[in-house]
C-alpha cells in the first residue's frame, strides 16, 4: 500500500486484540497531527515480505511488532543499540531520515516508568513467564539494580537461558513451586489474561510491602491483582506500560511527544 499521508502500524498474529492504534489515534487527533496508526495482521511467513515492502513506502514511519514477531524481526532491521544482545527482542521499527530501518524495544523503558521512584537496587524479584516480555523486564529490572532475578516459567530451559543471557544473579522454579520472599513480583505471561488460564499463586510467602505487577491489561484487575489487593500489596496494572511503551514508539515514528497530561482519558477510553 502507499499513501501520502504518514502512518505508521502494528504487526502481529493475531492482531485485532491489539489496542496500539487507539492508543497512537488518540494522540495523534489530541496534538492535530495528519498521520494514521492501523493494524496490519502480518503472518510469520510474509513478516520478511512486509518489511520489504513497507520500507519503499516513504509514507510509512515504522511499526510496532507484537507476537509472534518480536525475535525474527531483528534479523530484517539494523540494531544500533545493541538490542539483541541487550534484550533479545524488539518491539518497535522506526525508518531513519536516509530511508533505513532501525529496531529497538521500548516495552522495556514502558515497564519501569510506573516504578521508577522506587529503590531497586540490591532487591529480590520473582518474574513469571520466560518469553519476549520477560526479556525486556529482566533488562529494565537489571538497569534499575534489582540484585536477584527468581523466573518462574513452564519451560525451566529457555528460563535458565535468559538468566544467563543477562547476567543477573538468579534462578529457575518449576510453576507450581512456592515463591520466593521478594521485593516485587511480575506477571509476565498470558495467565490471567481474557480467554487464558488463571495465573495461580500462593501470595503468603511475599512480604506486606511488596509489590505486584501484572502486564496483562485484558482484564485490567487480573486475579493476580485481586489477591495482592486482599493481602493489601501495592499493585501496577498492564495499562501503564502499555501507554509508556506507546509513548515512546510514537515520538519515534511522528518526532511529537504524545499528550501525557490526558493520561486518565486514555485509560478510560482504552477501558470502555
Ligand atoms: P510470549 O513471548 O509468548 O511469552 C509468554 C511466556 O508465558 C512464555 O514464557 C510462555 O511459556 C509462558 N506461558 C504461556 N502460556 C503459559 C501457560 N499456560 N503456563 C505457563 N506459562 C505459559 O509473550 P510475551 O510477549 O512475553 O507477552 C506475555 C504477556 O505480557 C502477554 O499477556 C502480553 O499481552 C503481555 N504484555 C503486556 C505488555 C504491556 O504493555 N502491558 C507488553 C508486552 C507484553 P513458553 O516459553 O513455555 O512458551
Amino acid at each position: 500500500m502507499t499513501t501520502d499521508m504518514p502512518y505508521a502500524e502494528v504487526i502481529g498474529d493475531p492482531i485485532a486484540q491489539s489496542k496500539s492504534p487507539l492508543i497512537h489515534k488518540f494522540w495523534l487527533d489530541r496534538l492535530g497531527i495528519k498521520a494514521d496508526y492501523r493494524a496490519c495482521h502480518v503472518a510469520a511467513s510474509e513478516l520478511a515480505d512486509y518489511i520489504a515492502q513497507r520500507s519503499a513506502d516513504p509514507a510509512w514511519r515504522g511499526c510496532n511488532v507484537t507476537i509472534p514477531h518480536k525475535i525474527a524481526i531483528m534479523d530484517l532491521v539494523n540494531d544500533p543499540g545493541g538490542v539483541r544482545e541487550k534484550i533479545g527482542a524488539m518491539n518497535t521499527i522506526f525508518r531513519q531520515e536516509d530511508g533505513s530501518l532501525t529496531g529497538t524495544n521500548t516495552d522495556a523503558a514502558g515497564f519501569l516508568a510506573p516504578i521508577a521512584d522506587a529503590d531497586w537496587a540490591g532487591k529480590r524479584a520473582v518474574i513469571i513467564g520466560a518469553g519476549g516480555a520477560a526479556r525486556a523486564v529482566i533488562f529494565a529490572l537489571k538497569q534499575a539494580g534489582i540484585a536477584d532475578i527468581t523466573i518462574v516459567a513452564r519451560n525451566g530451559l529457555k528460563a535458565s537461558g535468559l538468566l544467563m543471557q543477562s547476567s543477573v544473579k538468579g534462578s529457575v522454579l518449576p510453576m507450581d513451586a512456592r515463591l520466593p520472599t521478594v521485593d516485587i513480583l511480575i506477571n509476565a505471561s498470558p495467565l490471567g489474561m481474557m480467554g487464558k488460564p488463571p495465573l495461580e499463586l500462593d501470595l503468603d510467602p511475599l512480604p506486606d510491602d511488596a509489590l505486584v505487577y501484572d502486564l496483562v491489561y485484558a482484564p485490567l484487575e487480573t486475579g493476580l491483582l485481586k489477591a495482592a489487593k486482599q493481602r493489601e500489596l501495592e499493585i501496577v496494572d498492564g495499562l501503564d506500560m502499555l501507554i509508556g511503551q506507546a509513548a515512546l514508539a510514537f515520538e519515534l515514528f511522528f518526532g511529537a511527544t504524545p499528550p501525557l497530561e490526558d493520561d486518565a482519558e486514555l485509560r478510560k477510553l482504552l477501558l470502555a
